[in-house]
């Protein structure tokens, strides 16, 4: 029931917003008339293609997603994309592949991409905002990069989820890559859709749906149509980008289930105002809690402001012995999931779109108790 939902400050598989769970559900036996659950049914269908181009055709309205730009629906996660986007942009002249790293998930896919050049130097960091202890509080300046003379693309993570530092690159930094004959391929999987982005800043935009898309197991690719036929040889079909897109992402069996899902968060999104609504709202969760780490004695997060995620606030008790007795107590209380990620410690708020207002609020009235019981 209602009553027995709490608030899911997971980092992903995250919360999705209750009312397409309640539609999901209503509609989970028997998808409008047919007898037969959205899962159940052909792919190729008609009942299943409608829902399919919907789905995509929504995601492009509320991106703003330039018609020279394919939206692909594909498997196997960020992190198999960390394989497969080598597989698709090594193919033509250009063999360098520059990363820029703020954080554990640009170090994860620097260290693949590194897997499919000639040699360790042709995949090189570039940036590296790394204090020196695996600490990460801010993204690397722009005139620290120290970009390759014939780069095929440059990789960066604009969102680090584990960390919780955020940064866009500015119509002035795409430029210069642009004017480089590279392109920036962006990990945006823990923040698409948190506020509006300018896709045409980007050859390629990708990432995992389970933070504020939707269930596991569809990864979104967003690419320009003239990096579409830059393969290796040894590119597998199924992940071959031509292929999917001269599929409509149906070249296999798409995860029908996930995108279905994701349409209606799609939907719902839109129903909210789309993403400038929802950055709005976006902005004072966030100052909301950091607000209430930054008047606190007893919670610190490290992050440099202009660089603070609005979507994975990392934050420390200053008194570490009393991090249990907050996770227990913050639980209680249906506040769940803000243990950290093991890598930092601490504790960590995911607050994605489906996160209400609400459940900040509840978190920082439970933080503001705790450190008055704990003073
Ligand atoms: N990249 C980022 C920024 C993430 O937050 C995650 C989280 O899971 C991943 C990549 C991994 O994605 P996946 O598990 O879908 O491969």
């Amino acid at each position: 029931s209602l009553m027995s939902r709490v608030y899911n400050f997971a980092a992903g598989p995250a919360a999705l917003p209750l009312p397409v769970l309640e539609k999901m559900q209503a509609e989970l036996l028997d998808f409008n008339g047919t007898g037969t659950s959205i899962m159940e049914m052909s792919h190729r269908g008609a009942v299943y293609t409608e829902v399919f181009m919907r789905t995509r055709e929504t995601l492009r309205r509320l991106l703003n997603v330039p018609s020279n730009y394919q939206i692909l629906f594909m498997q196997g996660g960020a992190i198999g994309q960390n394989a497969i986007i080598p597989l698709n942009l090594l193919g033509g002249s250009r063999k360098t592949i520059d990363s820029v790293i703020a954080g554990a998930w640009s170090l994860k896919t620097q260290k693949e991409a590194a897997r499919y050049v000639s040699s360790a130097d042709a995949a090189p960091i570039i940036a590296n905002s790394d204090d020196g202890q695996g600490r990460f509080t801010h993204f690397p300046e722009f005139d620290t990069w120290q970009c390759s003379a014939e780069s095929a693309y440059i990789n960066i993570c604009t969102n680090e989820t584990i960390h919780g530092v955020e940064w866009y690159p500015s119509r002035e930094v795409s430029d210069a890559v642009h004017a480089s004959g590279s392109f920036f391929v962006a990990d945006m999987s823990s923040h698409i859709l948190s506020r509006p982005i300018d896709v045409t800043q980007y050859g390629v935009i990708y990432g995992g749906a389970q933070k504020n898309i939707g269930p596991a197991g569809v990864t979104f690719v967003i690419v320009r149509d003239d990096l579409l036929d830059l393969q290796h040889p040894l590119c597998p079909s199924a992940f071959n980008w031509r292929n999917v897109a001269n599929n409509d992402s149906m070249f296999n069996t798409p995860p029908t289930l996930s995108i279905y899902i994701a349409g209606l968060v799609f939907e719902w999104l839109e129903a909210q105002g789309g993403v400038t609504a929802m950055a709005a709202i976006n902005d004072v969760k966030a100052k909301l809690l950091y607000d209430a780490i930054d008047n606190s004695q007893l919670y610190r997060n490290d992050v440099q402001k202009p660089y603070r995620s609005c979507m994975n606030v990392p934050f420390f008790l200053n008194d570490e012995s009393l991090n249990a007795a907050f996770l227990e107590q913050s639980a209680a209380a249906g506040l769940a999931a803000l243990k950290g990620h093991k890598m930092v410690g601490g504790m960590r708020a995911s607050i994605y779109n489906a996160m209400p207002m609400a459940g900040v609020e509840a978190l920082v009235a439970f933080m503001q108790a705790f450190e008055k019981n704990h003073g």
